[in-house]
């Protein structure tokens, strides 16, 4: 491999590591991949994809739940959680064969280990050092936590998923996206839940309406909420039965609990890496700087995903990935990523489906403008049962055309509702044009074209 000069060197195998040396490799370049752990990356093996299973059987406890109000009489039922878990991951080392399999098959090269940019622009992975016109970053992030005394005490997202056994009493520590879920998951399968926020709001990137929506579903699902907290240090304590946690808050009160997870922001992959040696510039939080072309400061030396810190999801650093290969590889020299209006879901009870500005940017950005269409129901499933959640939408709209440039859903089935409206929203949609879409009946998707 010493003598070999590779087209594309990539430095990560996960969503826009495989992406892009995959895409490389079928233009016909020489192409290798280097990656340490499992094939997949975050999605596949902490994130995405173990995250949404988990939301599916909080789903089915849901369901369970719900199942008398529509004439089921269910016989006193358990849930196994290290099932649910042997399950899980069975399925993921199929996933990781199977991005094996597709590598074997674009002829992408693997070399199992950590790789570092040296200074004169190859890439060493232990004694090897690897030469290859161009380099790809895409090493992801991790977890971060708070540098409180006993922090090591509690677990972060990879640790949840490493949990052999559901918690009784939990913490999770965080107001975005991945703490929202991990509490959903958590209180729907019967753990105790608090959640200990630090500002006076959940998910302060989204459109108000649904932080404050979410907050009183998970007030009403029994999930305690502790806004303006911070724990400022963690404590086992024994008793003679058991071991729990002692978290104590910056309001003087404490809390017990048998686990914590710090859902506290995730950490860009770049230490280590030889980056400012070799000349690669990173912004103040440790991300690679890089430009619309996916370019970073050292000429061929490229980065996509979070290690760039921009819109960190899978398919985002997949389609970045994607389009820097079409650009490099097959002479798409104008091939980049928009990163407007890219639609995402919060995979919390009830899911939150979202694409385009919240109220609050686009008041900021167009000013008078703007003009919001509101709605809130009870979705026709909740007809039969006691308990009934409410959806509420919102469409942001600016201009006398009403260009629609933001649609916010939070209920049952917004996440599979906002695929298809963020092509109408990308394609420059206007109210009218909603309206004059037929509503699909009964569904709670047909309010989104009937608002007034
Ligand atoms: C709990 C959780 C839930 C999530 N849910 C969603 C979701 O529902 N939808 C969504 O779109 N996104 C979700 N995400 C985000 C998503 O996982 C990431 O945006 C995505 O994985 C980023 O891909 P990436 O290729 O940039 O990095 P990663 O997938 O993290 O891959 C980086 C790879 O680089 C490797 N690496 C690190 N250092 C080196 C080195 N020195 N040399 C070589 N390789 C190295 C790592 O081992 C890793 O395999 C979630 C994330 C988390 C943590």
């Amino acid at each position: 491999m010493q003598d070999q000069t590779f087209d594309l060197a990539v430095l990560g195998g996960g969503s826009g590591g495989i992406a892009t040396a995959r895409r490389a490799a079928q233009y016909g370049a020489k192409v290798v991949l280097i990656e340490p752990a499992r094939l997949g990356g975050t999605c596949v093996n902490v994130g995405c994809v173990p995250k949404k299973l988990m939301w599916h059987a909080a789903q089915i406890a849901g369901t369970l739940a719900e199942a008398a109000g529509y004439g089921f009489e269910l016989a006193a039922h358990s849930h196994d959680w290290s099932a649910l878990v042997e399950r899980r991951e069975a399925y993921i080392r199929r996933l990781n064969g199977i991005y094996r399999d597709g590598l074997d098959r674009d002829r992408v090269s693997l070399v199992e280990g950590y790789g570092r940019l040296l200074p004169d622009g190859r890439v060493a992975c232990g004694e090897k050092a690897i030469a290859a016109r161009h380099v790809l970053i895409a090493t992801g992030g991790k977890p971060q936590r708070p540098t409180v005394p006993g922090a090591e005490l509690g677990i972060d997202s990879d640790g949840f998923f490493a949990l052999q056994a559901m918690p009784n009493r939990v913490a999770v520590v965080g107001a975005g996206y991945i703490a929202v879920e991990l509490c959903g998951v958590l209180r729907a399968l019967g753990a105790e839940v608090t959640l200990i926020v630090r500002g006076q709001r959940l998910l302060s990137s989204f459109d108000a309406m649904l932080a404050e929506a979410l907050s009183a579903e998970l007030i009403q699902q029994g999930v305690r909420i502790r806004y303006g907290c911070e724990v400022k240090r963690l404590e086992r304590q024994h008793d003679s039965s058991s071991s729990s946690l002692g978290a104590s808050l910056n309001d003087g009160t404490a809390i017990a609990v048998d686990t914590l997870i710090w859902a506290t922001g995730r950490r860009a992959n770049t230490e280590g890496l030889g980056l400012a040696e070799a000349g690669v510039k990173l912004d103040d939080a440790g991300h690679i700087v890089v430009d619309d072309w996916q370019n970073s400061s050292r000429e061929s030396v490229h980065a996509v995903g979070d290690v760039t810190g921009r819109v960190p999801l899978t398919p985002v650093a997949i389609a970045a990935g994607r389009r820097l290969a079409d650009r490099l590889f097959d002479g798409q020299s104008e091939r980049k990523l928009d990163y407007a209006n890219i639609a995402s879901v919060v995979f919390s009870h009830p899911p939150i489906g979202t694409v385009g500005l919240s109220e609050d940017a686009a008041r900021k950005q167009y000013g008078d403008v703007v003009k919001i269409y509101n709605t809130r129901f009870k979705a026709l499933y909740y007809g039969l049962l006691e308990h009934k959640h409410e959806t509420a939408m919102k469409l942001v709209c600016v201009g006398p055309e009403q260009k629609v440039v933001g649609v916010h859903v939070i209920g049952i089935g917004a996440d599979e509702m906002i695929q298809g409206f963020a092509v109408a929203v990308r394609m420059g949609a206007t109210k009218r044009d909603f309206d004059d879409t037929v509503a699909i009946h009964p569904t709670s998707s047909e309010e989104l074209v009937t608002m007034r």
